[in-house]
This record gives structure tokens, C-alpha cells and sequence, in this order.
């Protein structure tokens, strides 16, 4: 199956600027794929139309098959967010947090409760459930949002930035973490600044700069290049 369909994706701003300028882009289930560009570039914009957080200005994008424009709510399931900035409340407990995602999804409490427990316990936070997440360390809180995107067991996990800011050692441990929830059949796509980011973990890279795809391959042919 196709996880994502993106034809002629178009996004011009309220101030008049083009932020990305017609793009395509089709990524495989399985796939473990990077979205790769300096600031600026337009990955944030890209990841926002996809999760219908911003309006597009023309272009198709498809989820599974589910069009955003007529299917949203279908398109919506299928997908699992972590975006760049922690944008939960900050007094709310971290099982609170997890829990009431999966209530946005329609599960019922007792799933909820024990998909709750799954995801923490995989990412660690078990311990930290009762805790506000403003007590959080950095890191806990990437990995508390990770929780959260996956708590309804979408296919596609869609992270913006996932590492930026993040320690090395850190880092290391989330890259391992991605590579395990891609092996259990979650398509991937990341956004990335870092080549190294996406070399260690990606098998197709897209390359967008100014709003325009500059490169679409396979991580292996893009390495023979260099
Ligand atoms: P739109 O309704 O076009 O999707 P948003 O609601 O995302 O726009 O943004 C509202 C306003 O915030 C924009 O018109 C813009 O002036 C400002 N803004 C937000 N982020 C940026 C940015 N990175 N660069 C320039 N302006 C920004
Ligand atoms: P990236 O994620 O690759 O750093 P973004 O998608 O955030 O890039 O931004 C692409 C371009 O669009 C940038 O030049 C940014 O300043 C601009 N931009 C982002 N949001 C807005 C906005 N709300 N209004 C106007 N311009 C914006």
C-alpha cells in the first residue's frame, strides 16, 4: 500500500510567501523515509498540511488512500504526530496525557488505559506516569510525545525535528527506538537537518530546499553519489 500520496502540493502563506512550491511525494508502508532541508526549507509546512494543522493552497495529499479534503477524519486516524515543540499542558499528569489522546481517538477507557501502559512502559516513562510533564526533562518529554502520537496505533508515525536539540547520547537512544517501531511494520518519515540523522536511520531521502524536492532516492544510491 501507499502510506502517503502528496501531488502538486502548494502552500502560500497569509503574508504572500510561497512556502512550497508544487511538490510530490509517495512513501511505501514499511518505509522508513526522511524528509531532509535546511531551515526554512518547508518540512514544517510539508508535515503540517499532512496532519491538517495548516490549510493547503492547492495540491492532493492521500493517507492510505484517504484524502485529506474528503476523508479527513479517516485520514487523520491513520496518522501519529510528534511535532517539534511540547505542546501539552504542563500541569496535566503524563498518564493523563496518553489517556486522554486515546480518548480523542474514540478508545474506551480500558483500552486506553492498558495502550497507555503499553507505550509508556516502551518508552520508559512507566515510572514517571503520575508526574506533571512540566517536571520532565527534555528528553522525557520527546519521548512522552512519542508516547502519546502512538497510543491509537496509527501506520504512518510522522516526527518533525524528533532530535533537534537533543544530547548525542540521547539522540543515539531514540534513533534505536524509531528503528524498532519501523521494524514492527509503522511507516516512518522524519524531518531532519542533519544528514547523519537520516543516513543512519532512513532508507529514502527526499531532499526539499525552497520549497522545491531536490533529490528523491534511496539512501543507498544517494550515498554511492557522494
Ligand atoms: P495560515 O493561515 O496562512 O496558515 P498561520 O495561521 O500559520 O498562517 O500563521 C499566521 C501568521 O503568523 C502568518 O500570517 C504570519 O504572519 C505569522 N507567522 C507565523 N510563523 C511565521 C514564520 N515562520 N515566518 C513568518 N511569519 C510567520
Ligand atoms: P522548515 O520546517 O524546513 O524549517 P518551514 O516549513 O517551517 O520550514 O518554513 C518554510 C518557510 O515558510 C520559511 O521561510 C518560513 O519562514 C515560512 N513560514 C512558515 N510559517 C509561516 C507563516 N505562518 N507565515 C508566513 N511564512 C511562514
Amino acid at each position: 500500500a501507499i502510506a502517503l500520496e502528496i501531488k502538486g502540493l502548494r502552500k502560500v502563506y497569509d503574508n504572500g510567501f510561497e512556502a512550497l512550491k508544487g511538490i510530490d511525494l509517495e512513501v511505501k508502508e514499511g518505509d522508513f523515509y526522511a524528509l531532509l532541508g535546511p531551515n526554512g526549507a518547508g518540512k514544517s509546512t510539508t508535515i503540517g498540511i499532512v496532519s491538517s494543522l495548516v490549510k493547503k493552497t492547492a495540491g492532493e495529499v492521500r493517507i492510505f488512500g484517504h484524502s485529506i479534503d474528503n476523508e479527513l477524519a479517516a485520514a487523520k486516524r491513520e496518522i501519529g504526530l510528534v511535532p517539534q515543540e511540547f505542546n501539552f499542558s504542563s500541569f496535566e499528569s503524563v498518564w493523563d496525557i496518553v489517556v486522554n489522546q486515546a480518548g480523542y481517538y474514540g478508545l474506551n477507557r480500558k483500552v486506553a488505559g492498558e495502550r497507555a501502559e503499553k507505550y509508556l512502559k516502551k518508552l520508559g516513562l512507566w515510572d514517571k506516569r503520575k508526574v506533571a510533564s512540566r517536571m520532565l526533562s527534555g528528553g522525557m518529554k520527546r519521548r512522552l510525545m512519542i508516547a502519546r502520537a502512538l497510543v491509537h496505533e496509527p501506520r504512518l508515525l510522522i516526527l518533525d525535528e524528533p532530535t533537534a536539540g537533543v544530547d548525542i547520547e540521547l539522540r543515539r537512544s531514540m534513533w534505536e527506538f524509531l528503528t524498532e517501531i519501523n521494524r514492527s511494520g509503522t511507516t516512518i518519515i522524519l524531518t531532519t537537518h542533519y544528514l547523519e540523522e537520516a543516513e543512519s536511520l532512513c532508507r529514502h531521502i527526499a531532499i526539499i530546499d525552497a520549497g522545491v524536492i531536490v533529490e528523491n532516492t534511496t539512501m543507498k544510491a544517494l550515498l554511492k553519489q557522494l
